[in-house]
């Protein structure tokens, strides 16, 4: 089984004291590609060292909402040119904990899609509390690859992503008592999902509470089979296969 980890902050603290011993423990178990996600200038440079050591491990760079108000254009643009960068992101908008002001996070927000844009580059979005906001900002930019990251917007939602032939990433919480995603992966087309943890956060059940870590993609792919009523392996298999297209086509 081919296992695609397209989401992860492996560069986090978090993992200071096992990182080599895990990453190790991640190939070995069939997880054969990691996208790990930059959140502003610093954890977009650690990403690029991770992806230097592992072969495996290819890499978003962006800055966050939370981080908007860091912004710097120039970093993207050089950062953008190493050969293991693949995306821009996370990017986006959170009106949830509104760490930099709304309208600072919309002007970085945008600014990165144009990025993405002229670097011919696929974009990792990051929404919470900001659906439509989001959707606006992407409608007037037009990029063409674009994937919800943690999607956690409701069916009418997932529909307006996918008429714009984007894509829809589950993560842990479609594994939550009570969460509002299992119908969005009931009704999402075959060709437009992947599988993420988001490591270190998020962690699926039965390891919620607990630092989370790629090796807990299968809960998901697991539940995200249970719900569509296909084998693990079936949906480990497309997920794979959708993610080597969004991401790494042009690289191998
Ligand atoms: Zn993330």
């Amino acid at each position: 089984m081919k296992i695609f980890e397209t989401h992860a902050h492996l560069d986090f603290s978090n993992f200071n004291n096992d990182r080599k011993d895990i990453l190790k423990q991640f190939f070995s178990s069939g997880i054969e590609y990691i996208i790990n996600v930059g959140i502003d200038e610093e954890t977009s440079k650690a990403s690029i060292d991770l992806a230097e050591k592992y072969e495996r491990i290819f890499v978003s760079v962006g800055y966050h909402p939370h981080d908007a108000k860091k912004f710097d254009k120039n970093v993207i643009l050089q950062l953008s040119q190493h050969r293991k960068v693949v995306a821009i992101g996370e990017i986006g908008l959170d009106f949830y904990r509104n760490l930099s002001p709304q309208d600072v996070q919309r002007k970085v927000f945008e600014e990165q899609i144009i990025l993405a844009n002229e670097l011919n580059l696929p974009i990792i979005i990051h929404d919470r509390d900001a659906h439509e906001e989001c959707l606006q900002i992407l409608e007037r930019n037009n990029p063409q690859k674009v994937v919800f990251h943690c999607f956690s917007g409701d069916e009418i939602f997932a529909e307006k992503i996918i008429q714009k032939g984007w894509f829809i990433s589950f993560t842990g919480t479609i594994t939550y008592k009570n969460n509002k995603q299992e119908n969005v992966v009931r009704m999402v087309p075959l060709d437009k999902f992947f599988v993420e943890t988001d490591s270190p956060f998020l962690s699926p059940v039965p390891q919620r509470g607990k630092r989370n870590s790629p090796l807990n993609l299968r809960y998901i792919i697991e539940k995200m089979a249970e719900i569509r009523g296909l084998s693990p392996k079936q949906i480990a298999q497309i997920s794979y296969e959708n993610a080597v297209k969004f991401f790494l086509k042009d690289r191998m």
